[in-house]
């Protein structure tokens, strides 16, 4: 169901062990609003400039703010257009139009700023999309990055673009959280994904893991002591539903999944009866003993083996 009213969808998703702060407080952006032009900002009008300790780069879909010494400040404009590119290609059939307004991207110096920016409960986390969409359309899209955790742009920013390209495709609506984390999983490097499944192999271990009705039933994400088999479990259902067809039939099935149920959505798109009869066969997959050391990592690494950031 669409969404008439203004919302906002707040989304923290990785945990990452970062490297140390830096002692530098970085200037605050707190001003910067959501649809921020550089023109306004700087008064300068180029596409580039220093605004203060700020870079600030514009590209035809992004507006990227970084600390103009940041290591990998000077090829931002270039990754975020080649990834852009890139999850489209994989996720939506229909070319898509320039943003408008565009992505504003903040690489944040420290964890200082990132949670001055976020609030309590950021700590955990290296990555932010944020989203306000009205009557159907994105008006707002944001993503703040810890510029100080080891693989912010690797592995988060992909992530968290995801969310965001997503965000199209469902016309501003949050798609299940299942669904929107799994995609988005697999746009990470294979090895956050093996991390991910290190944790979600001891969860298993405490018997703390989803049946595919679990997972799929609304605020299953906000159970935190499964919180790590949540994530691993999502990408992995996705994954095993993304090998029966295609990415656009996947997500054909979220529509009818969003409009319908479940198990309608199940018989009309992938001609599986029943949630029962999708466990028995997805299941095997998440348990002991039936595969390989990692084979669920190269499984996912398979299907995403052309979606990752390379660099
Ligand atoms: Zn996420």
């Amino acid at each position: 169901m669409y969404r008439a009213a203004r919302f906002w969808i707040f989304i923290l998703a990785i945990t990452t062990l970062a490297t140390p702060s830096r002692a530098a407080d970085e200037p605050s952006l707190a001003r910067v609003p959501t649809t921020h032009t550089h023109r306004r900002e700087c008064q300068c009008g180029t596409a580039r400039c220093e605004c203060g300790t700020w870079l600030v780069q514009q590209t035809e879909n992004f507006t990227i703010y970084c600390a103009g010494d940041h290591a990998d400040a000077r090829r931002l404009p270039s990754v975020c257009e080649a990834l852009r590119s890139r999850l489209q290609e994989n996720w939506l059939s229909a070319a898509a139009a320039g943003w408008d307004p565009k992505c504003i991207v903040v690489v944040h110096r420290t964890a200082k700023g990132y949670t001055a920016r976020l609030g309590r409960g950021s700590e955990g986390s290296s990555g932010c999309a944020s989203l306000e969409s009205e009557g159907g359309r994105v008006v707002a899209r944001r993503i703040d990055l810890r510029g100080d955790a080891d693989d912010w742009l690797t592995a988060a920013f992909p992530h968290e673009l995801t969310h965001i390209v997503l965000a199209d495709r469902f016309g501003g609506r949050q798609p299940p959280r299942w669904v929107d984390e799994g995609i988005a999983i697999l746009a990470e490097p294979e090895t956050k994904q093996l991390q991910r499944l290190r944790a979600f192999e001891a969860a298993e271990a405490r018997r703390q893991i989803y049946s595919a009705r679990e997972l799929m039933a609304p605020a299953a994400d906000r159970d935190a002591r499964r919180r790590d088999a949540f994530y691993w479990q999502s990408a992995s259902l996705v994954a095993h539903l993304v090998e029966q067809g295609t990415s656009e039939q996947f997500l054909t099935f979220v529509d009818a999944l969003m409009r319908d149920g479940t198990e309608h959505a199940l018989r009309q798109v992938y001609e599986i009866p029943s949630l029962a009869q999708l466990e028995s066969r997805w299941r095997p997959q998440t348990l002991p003993g039936d595969r390989p050391e990692s084979s669920l990592a190269d499984h996912i690494a398979q299907i995403t083996s052309a979606r990752r950031l390379r660099d």
